[in-house]
């Protein structure tokens, strides 16, 4: 007898006892299954569809550029394409952030700030000690071993433990379970940030080359950002011992928070930006590591003039190609004006469920939205392991033709249930009033199954 369910093709999926929907159409928000049925893209498949499903214009766009040109390698080639779309870049990341090294992906990204960071102080001072990244306690930075590394979620770690490099880690701003209990968000943000501090001092900041941080955290921990003062500090701290501040935008960037990149909401400047997902809003895998003009120089212009990385898809001109044109819809469409706007709304109407007994924290910036559960509002304290909220949470709101994104794990690497709402940043608000409208249904629902 075996422990799950027999597979029924030949595609290894992530999860043996989910039965997939086969989705054969989208559209817009919504997502349609070859039985006719439709749900609700209400986190945009992993915070990815930006401007929403199927859009015409980008396929036509595609065709073109595919007819046209569909690959040539970074190594010895450019085309239009290429330098338009880093240019753009470019133009809407803060400071002197000017330098795109163009990716795959989320985890390539992340991975290649490390290397970026590293190579970076072996150029400016010959040898170097510098090696380190630290990182977060409930964070995600990606799922290849060098992004694990950085990545503070246990559950994803533990049975690779042997294989990942020993980064320093802190603990997360984390207001709503801060360790201190305090009540003020701004004190609760400092003594996170004092952290950073006391962990370079205790790894030398000779041996630090980096510290990386999501400005709103994403699946670790939805929706959960610090007060301004947190990044402040953490800029003067980095500034302070020689250490490159890089900024894990891969969920956050192009427009979801409301701000093109989060890290306009503080007026943050980092050394390194990092950004994929809603770069390309999944018409093509794509991501890039933004350097800024010091270690661009120092490596490229002033150093070895080699950067010591590279992947085949790296820079392919139909995944640039393809992003740009997304950004232009986006730009175009308002869609960023638009993300502030609803997600403003959502969060409004978000509010009237604490009446529900299950409901923890409701915390977010623009469409990216983190629910929290608890089992005691009063004493936050978690549903157990057993209970499996989010899945009841998922499966209810699925069963409305709403789709949700659960995670678990931040109260201590284990325990802990929530949910990210991020739907495409074209979504109306009549939309978003349906969106509500289902997911109190299915959170009723779950609560009145386990309160009642
Ligand atoms: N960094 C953050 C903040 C993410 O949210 C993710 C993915 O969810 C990653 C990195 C990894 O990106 P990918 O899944 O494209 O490898």
């Amino acid at each position: 007898m075996s422990k799950n369910s027999a597979p029924n093709n030949n595609v290894f999926y992530r999860n043996q006892n989910w039965r997939y929907p086969k989705i054969v159409k989208a559209e817009g928000i919504y997502l349609f299954d070859d039985k006719g049925n439709r749900y609700i893209d209400g986190c945009s498949g992993s915070v990815v569809a930006n401007i929403g499903h199927a859009n015409k214009e980008v396929a036509a766009y595609t065709k073109e550029l595919m007819e046209r040109i569909s690959f040539t390698h970074l190594s010895r080639w450019t085309v239009d394409e290429i330098e338009k779309t880093a240019k753009k870049i470019a133009e809407y990341a803060p400071g002197d952030l000017n330098h795109v090294y163009f990716l795959s992906g989320g985890s390539e990204a992340t991975e290649t700030a490390i290397k970026m960071a590293r190579q970076y102080f072996v150029e400016r001072d010959g040898v170097s000690s510098k090696w380190k990244i630290i990182s977060k306690w409930n964070s995600y930075h990606g799922n290849t071993l060098g992004a694990l590394s950085m990545t503070g979620l246990s559950s994803r770690r533990k049975i690779y433990d042997n294989y990942l490099i020993n980064f320093p880690k802190i603990d997360q701003f984390y207001h709503y379970r801060n360790k201190w209990n305090l009540e003020d968000k701004v004190e609760s943000s400092i003594k996170a940030a004092e952290e950073l501090e006391q962990e370079i001092k205790r790894h030398g900041a000779e041996n630090i080359a980096a510290f990386i941080s999501e400005p709103v955290v994403g699946s670790a921990a939805p929706g959960v950002y610090p007060e301004k003062i947190y990044f402040d500090m953490v800029r003067d701290i980095c500034n302070k011992y020689d250490i490159l501040l890089i900024i894990d935008e891969v969920m956050s960037g192009f427009g979801r928070t409301g701000e093109i990149f989060a890290v306009n909401h503080y007026d943050l400047i980092p050394d390194i930006l990092v950004a994929a997902k809603g770069m390309s809003a999944g018409y093509t895998p794509i991501g890039c590591t933004i350097a800024n003009d010091e270690i661009f120089n120092t490596i490229m212009v002033n150093g070895s003039g080699h950067f010591i990385h590279g992947h085949t898809y790296a820079g392919n001109p139909l995944s640039c190609g393809i992003a740009l044109k997304v950004m232009e819809i986006t730009e175009r469409e308002n869609y960023v004006e638009n993300a502030k706007k609803q997600g403003n709304y959502l969060m409004e109407k978000l509010q009237s469920l604490y009446k529900y007994e299950c409901i923890g924290d409701i915390r977010g910036k623009g469409l990216m939205i983190g629910i929290e559960f608890v089992q005691n509002q009063k004493t936050k304290e978690p549903f157990s392991k057993e209970i499996n909220f989010k899945t009841l949470l998922m499966e209810a709101c699925f069963k409305e033709g709403l789709i949700v994104y659960p995670g678990g794990g931040s109260v201590d690497g284990n325990l802990g249930d929530h949910i990210l709402l991020a739907p495409p940043l074209s979504v109306s608000k009549e939309e978003i009033d349906v969106i509500f409208e289902k997911l109190e249904i299915g959170i009723k629902s779950v609560n009145d199954k386990l309160f009642r």
